[in-house]
Order: structure tokens, then C-alpha cells, then sequence
């Protein structure tokens, strides 16, 4: 069973796309807000996630899909209204998976989250990741519990600040990819223009040295890439814990 949240304020469209998703199998959840849309997400175990971006409430769907991946690994579809939105989503690395252009037909949409769905599962097997909600991100000997915001590794606890906390979690998620400091700085501190990338540096710096403090030995995952970023490196080989 493949549970999937709707975000969709326009009950015309939020039931066009129900009806898709029930009459390709999917097992859909409403809701018209943000704040239904996390009720949902706490209580169910939801697979994949349709979002409208123009939603009423305190939030919309740009700062919804934030908080939602600090929830899930699932995939996040955007339905957006207007193409320029798409380059939006393009461009923050929200941590949303893809997007569809409004009006769009219900077997476009079956076919991206059917895309979507796989893409996630053929991750979930090869970098030996496992992303339920309950259990966490499992990397070799690095948990991370998002929702208890709780890092262990090697089974001992890291205590880590909430800034090193999304910037682990962040990384992890994305294994193997390279951010600039620039990428890191706007995706945790929230797009702040005012602040210092140089910032993105000392957290890494602390985020390593609590890691080390934890295991013994250095953290080797968080990887500098010189002129470019940083990495979290995970071997193709490394399976599920
Ligand atoms: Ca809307």
C-alpha cells in the first residue's frame, strides 16, 4: 500500500487528483492547509507527497516542503500554477524531488510519482539507505532520527545544535552530491542573503570534531571537496545495517 499526501487547496483540483491516485492504487490523504498537511504527516506513514504551492495559512508550499523533509525522505512532487514557480523549485534545493506545471492531466501525474516512487526505491537499495520516518536515515554506523533530532553513531549519542543538526541531516540525505558553501548556507540558514557562507565552514569544522569525539577517530564521510564544497561520502557497495 502507497500512502500519498495531497497538499491542494482547490477542492476541484485536490479531488481530480484523489480520484487519479485511488483509481491507479495509491492509497490518497487531503489536505487543504500546511497545517492538515502535518497533522497528516505525524500520524500516517506517507510515501510521497503532491504539493500545491499557493496555499492559505501561515504556510505555503516552499516553507511546507521544508518542514516536510525534515519529516521524510519521501518524494515531493510540486504542482505548481505557473512555470516561473517551477524555476523556483528548481532553484532554492528545497529537497523536492520534481514538479508538474498546472493543468496537468492525471496520467502525467501518475507517471512522475510512479518515476518519483522508483527513483526513491532504487536509492533505498543502492546507497544502503533506509529512510522510514520512525527508524530515521541509516548510514553504516550514523543514525539520524529527524524527527527526535537525535544522531548516533557507532551507538553513542551526538549532541548536536539544530544549525549542525540540518546540515548533517542535509548532507546525508543527498550522499555523494557536492554543495558550495553558498548551496549549504542558503538551503540551513534559510536564504538569508545577509548572512556569511564563511558560517557554512565552522559548523562543518564542529560538526566533524563532535563526530570524532563520538567514535575516536575522524569522521571521514564529511568530505572537503577543495574549490567546490563539501560531500557526504557513502560507497556504492555499503549495504543496509
Ligand atoms: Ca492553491
Amino acid at each position: 500500500m502507497t500512502n500519498v499526501l495531497i497538499v491542494e487547496d482547490e477542492p476541484k483540483i485536490a479531488n481530480m487528483e484523489r480520484d487519479f491516485l485511488e483509481g491507479s492504487g495509491y492509497t490518497p490523504f487531503v489536505a487543504g492547509t500546511g497545517e492538515e498537511a502535518l497533522e497528516i504527516m505525524r500520524r500516517e506513514k506517507i510515501d510521497a507527497i503532491i504539493l500545491d504551492i499557493m496555499l492559505p495559512g501561515e504556510d505555503d508550499g516552499f516553507s511546507l516542503c521544508r518542514k516536510i523533509r525534515e519529516m521524510t525522505d519521501a518524494p515531493i512532487i510540486f504542482a505548481t500554477a505557473r512555470t516561473e514557480d517551477a524555476d523556483i523549485v528548481r532553484g532554492l534545493g528545497l529537497g523536492a524531488d520534481d514538479y508538474i506545471v498546472k493543468p496537468f492531466r492525471g496520467t502525467v501525474l501518475i507517471a512522475h510519482l510512479k518515476a518519483q516512487l522508483a527513483t526513491h526505491q532504487r536509492l533505498l537499495g543502492k546507497e544502503g539507505i533506509s529512510a522510514q520516518t520512525e527508524k530515521g536515515l541509516q548510514i553504516a554506523d550514523l543514525t539520524i532520527r529527524p524527527k527526535a533530532r537525535q544522531v548516533l553513531v557507532g551507538g553513542v549519542s551526538v549532541n548536536l545544535t539544530g544549525k549542525e543538526f540540518e546540515l548533517l541531516y542535509f548532507l546525508a540525505r543527498h550522499p555523494n552530491e557536492v554543495y558550495s558553501k553558498e548551496q549549504l548556507f542558503q538551503q540551513i540558514w534559510s536564504f538569508d542573503p545577509i548572512g556569511e557562507s564563511s558560517t557554512v565552514t565552522v559548523h562543518i569544522n564542529r560538526l566533524r570534531d563532535k563526530l570524532k569525539n563520538a567514535t575516536g577517530k575522524p569522521y571521514e564521510r564529511i568530505e572537503t571537496v577543495w574549490g567546490a564544497g563539501y560531500r557526504f561520502h557513502v560507497e556504492e557497495k555499503e549495504n543496509k545495517q
